[in-house]
């Protein structure tokens, strides 16, 4: 076992990774790892880290290599952030501590997991401390590609891609570590296009096969313009409702805790003076949901994209493997009702969407053109 187990699929970017660890010459200050959404950026960051600390180089087993993966090490800092946008401060919190030299560790090791949420003024704030580190301190910059990121930070960073993972690896993944039937492993790997996090979900919970199942069966259901209405209304739902009880619970808590730091006895009115806090917490946390939201309708939309993807391969005959197989029939029956030109059409429909919900649109205006588009073109 080593801490490199979980990066599946990725062959080569584990191979350079590794070779920095070993060989002095091979390593420096800066690094950026992209790769697609669950190809195991964040995984790849984390095991990096650990090698980095283990004086064997990533053994897995050791108190530097289990105190990194778990998130404790003391001298890896991770910035993972679940707003849509990282804040200056918090970047600045990360130079001060990038500034200082590890505290046992053999190197100190900060991780921003999603470099491309950066605006530029606090990208600006980033480059000189990258450029010039100190002796010991490594910065691991992660996004979903080198596009994402300004050159400036881009030309100061060694890249490391990773590439989509091949089903079978992430299936194999999800039973070795997992437990998951193969059968169950290789359907969900197929399913969520090999994003890992996403098939780890598919695999063990049977109401996310089917939510995706009813997100795909809108494709069939939709006949004319009031079902496409409805059924935007009814994704806009699905993923409200989804990051409500993705996030309620944390959200209580986090309130409560902020509360009982301020002094403030359970049910006691707030004084004036530390309203501004819980302000602050509370739109953090409606940022928060709002992302939720957003990454859930974004998921139902790759997922319909999928279908479609299908649907194309039946109508020009390719011989490749269906990412839904399971829906074979919904797929034929697609297929057959359309011509190629109708279903790329569909498919840039649903790229439009994604689009305009990453630039803001209200998210029912987005849906509702893309599912009107995707009813029946006579
Ligand atoms: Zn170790």
């Amino acid at each position: 076992m080593t801490v490199w187990d979980d990066v599946v699929g990725q062959e080569s970017a584990v191979a350079a990774l590794q070779a920095a660890v070993a060989n002095p010459a091979a390593m420096t200050h800066a690094w950026l790892v992209t790769g697609p959404p669950g190809s195991g950026r964040s995984v790849a960051a984390r095991a990096f880290a650990a090698a980095l600390q283990c004086p064997q180089g990533g053994c897995g087993v050791c108190h530097a290599c289990t105190t990194t993966m778990a998130g404790t090490h003391p001298d890896v800092t991770l910035l993972a952030t679940e707003k849509v946008v990282i804040a200056i401060d918090e970047v600045r919190d990360l130079i001060m501590t990038a500034s200082r030299s590890p505290s046992g560790g053999r190197w100190r090791v900060i991780v921003i997991e999603d470099a491309d949420r950066m605006a530029e003024r606090t990208t600006n704030v980033l480059l000189k401390t990258i450029e010039e580190p100190p002796p010991h301190t490594v910065w691991v910059l992660c996004a979903p590609s080198v596009q994402d990121v300004l050159p400036t930070i881009r030309s100061r960073c060694r890249a490391v891609v990773l590439r989509v993972p091949p089903p079978q690896a992430v299936a194999d993944l999800l039973v070795r570590r997992d437990g998951a039937d193969p059968a169950v492993a290789l359907s969900a790997a197929r399913a969520a296009q090999s994003h890992v996090g996403l098939a780890k979900r598919l695999a063990r919970d049977a109401g996310a096969r089917e939510r995706r199942t009813a997100v795909l069966s809108i494709a069939r259901r939709i006949r004319g313009v009031g079902d496409a209405v409805l059924a935007a209304g009814e994704l806009v739902e699905v993923a409200k409702a989804e990051a409500v009880s993705a996030t309620q619970e944390r959200d209580a808590a986090e309130k409560a805790e902020l509360l009982r730091g301020l002094g403030v006895a359970d049910g006691e009115t707030l004084p004036p003076r530390l309203r501004s806090q819980l302000k602050q917490l509370e739109d953090d946390q409606k940022r928060r949901a709002t992302r939720h939201q957003r990454d859930v309708l974004d998921r139902a939309m790759v997922d319909l994209l999928s279908l479609y993807r299908d649907v194309l391969v039946v109508q020009l005959g390719a011989e490749v493997d269906l990412v839904n197989a399971e829906l074979a029939e919904t797929v034929r029956s697609l297929a057959a009702d359309s011509t190629p030109e109708q279903t790329v059409r569909r498919m840039d429909s649903i790229g439009v969407a994604r689009t305009r919900l990453g630039g803001n649109v209200a998210p029912l205006l987005a849906l509702e053109a893309m599912t009107i588009a995707l009813r029946p073109q006579g």
